[in-house]
């Protein structure tokens, strides 16, 4: 899970400030030297490092701090507004073009995740009501034309592509479609190499004369952390970027990169990439991101994230269900699935203040399993199985079980935990009618 390591390194700091009540210099300075340390070992570079320390601890040794009733309390709020500010303060957004199209200028090291961020993009583009179009500019690398086909018609978007021919015509040509087909945003995934090469740089300036990108983003791979943040400085030395996507956050226990990378390069970090799947990405904010490293969780994202994945009106009919007490398994089913399509149970928690410590990877690992054998039991029911589990003798249990992969007892289970949500469903839906007295107290 992202920042992980950080996140448990800077708690275990702020408990022992925590327990000590009144606060003097000494316990500050040791308090600090904990978090250098977390630093360090998230990869974030010494002298970032060092300037953050040292910002924090002028400001906590002053006396306001030391005399507040809840010193730890005043220190965590430092380190939280100045992790906030190493990562940027706002959030970036997109640049807007002075006439359409946009151009977004996607570059980056070979394997940082450049394709999959251009179609994640462009889905998310897609989902706000644009019309992207995505191009292969990347003609060295004989799949890669390929694979943004693959990924453009996943997330539903056109590709243009002219074969090998040389990559600032193709660029310059797109454009031209663009504006032909009422494309609003355009989205050039250019070639990749293993290192920063003169080639590769002397090419992408010939594509940013060409066709003056709206925003130039740098894919980096967040996974390789102070490595990650020196590309970015050498692409902005010699490109001139825009802003940064950071990918594989999922992937990166460390953080290194993600906070480094405005204090190296000055260019903020637009969005995140959370994992291989499409909808896999985020906006970049800053102040949520520091939430999530000190443990506080980060509600807002995870609503953003439930409005995204769950319809309205699935919504509606499914309290309308409850209501009328007519929640049958093949429900529970849909409930469940659109809950998957939240992420991973881990990801998802992580983003709740204190589950992610309070949960173990083993205990949402445990959760995910008994999710997915909830799944086959019901998805190995037949549907007048699933309205009526009345229905459901010996012999049919024995047919589930085999159909699921599971045991006899497995079923007893998932059937008895749906009577007992059913039965509260009940007196749920029985207390509105039973006046106002009956009511839960708001
Ligand atoms: P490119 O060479 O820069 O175009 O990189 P690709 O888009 O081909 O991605 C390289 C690999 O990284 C692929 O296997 C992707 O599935 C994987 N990948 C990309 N983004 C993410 C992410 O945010 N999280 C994870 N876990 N994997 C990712």
């Amino acid at each position: 899970m992202a920042f992980e390591g950080l996140s448990e390194k800077l708690s275990a700091a702020f408990k022992r400030l925590k327990s000590k009540g009144k606060l003097s210099e000494a316990d500050i300075k040791e308090a600090m030297r904990e978090v250098r340390l977390a630093l360090l070992e998230a990869d974030v570079s010494y002298k970032v490092t060092k300037d953050f320390v040292s910002k924090v601890s002028e400001r906590a040794v002053g006396a306001q701090v030391l005399e507040s009733l809840t010193p730890a309390q005043q220190v965590i709020k430092i380190v939280n507004e100045e992790l906030t500010a190493l990562m940027g303060n706002e959030s970036a957004r997109l640049n807007s073009p002075a006439k359409p199209p946009a151009v977004i200028m996607m570059c980056g090291l070979q394997g940082s995740g450049k394709t999959t961020h251009s179609a994640k993009l462009a889905r998310m583009l897609k989902g706000q009501g644009r019309r992207p179009l995505l191009v292969a500019c990347d003609v060295y690398r004989p799949a890669a034309i390929k694979q943004l086909q693959v990924v453009g018609e996943k997330a539903g978007v056109p590709v243009f592509e002219m074969g090998n021919d040389n990559p600032i015509k193709i660029a310059k040509k797109a454009v031209s479609h663009a504006r032909d087909y009422g494309n609003d945003v355009v989205i050039l995934d250019t070639a990749g190499r293993l290192h920063i090469d003169e080639t590769l740089m002397g090419e992408l300036q010939g594509i940013k004369k060409e066709v003056e990108p709206t925003d130039i983003l740098l894919v980096i791979d967040s996974m390789t952390g102070q490595d990650a943040v020196n590309v970015a400085k050498s692409f902005d030395d010699a490109l001139g970027i825009d802003g940064v996507i950071l990918t594989k956050l999922d992937g990166d226990t460390r953080g290194g990169a993600a906070l480094s990378v405005k204090a190296v390069t000055g260019k903020p970090i637009k969005f995140v990439g959370m994992g291989e799947k499409l909808e896999d990405l985020e906006p970049f904010h800053p102040a949520r991101m520091a939430s999530r490293i000190l443990g506080m969780g980060d509600v807002l994202s995870l609503i953003e994230k439930a409005q995204e994945h769950i319809d309205e009106k699935n919504a509606e009919e499914m309290a309308k269900k409850l209501k009328e007490n007519s929640f049958d398994l093949n429900d529970l089913l849909a409930q469940m699935q659109q809950i998957k399509k939240m992420g991973p149970l881990q990801q998802v928690m992580s983003m709740l203040p204190g589950a992610a410590k309070a949960i173990k990877d083993e205990d949402a690992e445990k959760g995910e399993q008994q999710l997915k054998q909830m799944e086959s039991i019901i998805c190995s029911m037949t549907p007048r199985e699933r309205e009526r589990p009345q229905i459901i003798n010996p012999s049919r249990k024995r047919r589930i079980a085999a159909g699921s992969g599971t045991e006899v007892p497995d079923v007893n289970r998932l059937l008895k935990q749906f009577e007992q949500m059913q039965k509260m469903m009940k007196q749920l839906g029985g207390m509105g009618k039973k006046g106002k007295r009956r009511r839960m107290p708001m």
